[in-house]
């Protein structure tokens, strides 16, 4: 699952960025095209329902979810892994 914050709905309160274990979510720096300065997210795969929803069939932590008074956050079904070449130079 893909962790995402919906840019249309957050007024960047920032209550996200004070409740994740994980601190996943930081302080934005840039105001968007409505002047909302919503926060970024830093390698959100570590959050533990994006990494453990699937296997345990129902929503984990989701404090910052909860908290979030426009419900701007929520998550994604990502596209299937597509294996790409990777090389590497010694
Ligand atoms: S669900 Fe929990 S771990 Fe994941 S981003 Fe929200 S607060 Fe952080
Ligand atoms: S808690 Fe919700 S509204 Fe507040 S900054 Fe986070 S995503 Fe935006």
């Amino acid at each position: 699952m893909k962790l995402v914050i919906d840019e249309s709905r957050c007024k960047g309160c920032n209550l996200c960025v004070l409740v994740c274990p994980y601190s996943i979510f930081q302080e934005g720096k840039t105001p968007n095209r409505r002047g909302i300065v919503v926060p970024t997210l830093d390698r959100p795969e570590r959050c533990t329902n994006c990494r453990l929803q699937h296997l345990y069939g129902r929503m984990l932590c989701g404090v910052c979810s909860m908290i979030c008074p426009d419900q701007a956050i929520h998550w994604e079904e990502e596209k299937p892994f597509e294996p790409h070449r990777v090389e590497v130079e010694f």
